[in-house]
């Protein structure tokens, strides 16, 4: 508003005042000889970049991809590892190393018989994972025993799969609880058979030697929803007992649950989470 006015009262100079203003005395010269940013302004704390510092590095291009419909899984993005696209178990094991025996098929795998517990032959500490899963349709069972599977981030943080569309169970065990510690903070379940989505945000703990240093935490949406925002984890997942941290290493496998019952998957790839600017 100050500079319309300054416009209207003084329209030569007003060019040049508001020039000043968009490029800055101490703009700095970059790509292609236009001035990007200024070198001017305040640091920003840490004492490395100013405030609208032209130099500071310019964040990496990626293909974004696609998102998914309930018919067709999207495209990952480009800098993304995708641990399932659909095709093969190549990414996997099975717990103690053995092969993974799921059924592939349709564009999905899914939990066969015998099958075992997926484990994702790379391993992520801090990350960005996406998946998609659909409970058996029709329906089996009831409360855990119905569609009950589950996402195992480091192998040890558990965020559940369970069909609770129309299915009470203990609320810390339901669709997207974090299991035995947090309910979701809304029940976003669609139907069974229905391609459901997980997006979620892991931090992973950091341990001193022993200590705990700072826990793990996950932000999670489910079929975009937020049901978890940057919750700290009490520690690893239990059954019928108190969560609690024991050291590992700073990164681990993803697990994805054999429960029993006969759940698929699609389109699960991972991110590994570090700061723009890192290589
Ligand atoms: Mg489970």
């Amino acid at each position: 508003m100050a500079l319309t006015r300054r416009f209207q009262r003084l329209p030569r100079l007003g060019i040049a005042v508001g020039l000043t203003a968009i490029i800055g005395a101490g703009a700095v010269a970059l790509q292609n000889g236009r001035k990007l940013g200024y070198d001017d302004t305040p640091f920003l704390p840490g004492g490395k970049w100013r405030v609208h510092d032209g130099a500071r590095p310019q964040p990496r291009i990626i293909d974004p991809g696609t998102s998914s419909t309930p018919d067709t899984p999207g495209r990952p993005p480009s800098d993304a590892v995708v641990l399932f696209d659909g095709k093969d178990l190549s990414h996997w094991t099975t717990e103690g190393n053995a092969p993974p025996r799921w059924k592939v098929e349709q564009g999905y795998m899914e939990i066969a018989r015998p099958g075992g517990t997926l484990v994702s032959k790379e391993e992520f500490g801090d990350c960005q994972l996406h998946l998609e899963f659909a409970t058996p349709n029709p329906p089996v069972g009831v409360d855990q025993g119905r569609g009950n599977s589950g996402v195992l981030l480091m192998g040890r943080y558990e965020v559940q799969i369970l069909d609770s569309y129309e299915n009470q169970t203990y609320p810390d065990g339901q669709c997207a609880a974090l299991y035995a510690q947090y309910p979701p903070l809304v029940n976003a379940s669609r139907k069974p058979g229905e391609w459901q989505t997980y997006d979620i945000i892991f931090t992973a703990p950091r341990f001193d030697g022993d200590q705990l240093v700072s826990p793990a935490y996950q932000t999670i949406f489910h079929n975009g929803v937020l049901v978890h925002n940057h919750t700290a984890l009490i520690g690893a997942m239990t059954h019928r007992a108190l969560a609690k941290y024991t050291p590992h290493p700073p990164k681990g496998p993803l697990a994805l649950q054999d429960h029993g019952n006969p759940i698929r998957f699609r389109n699960i790839w991972v991110r590994e989470l570090k700061g723009y600017d890192e290589p």
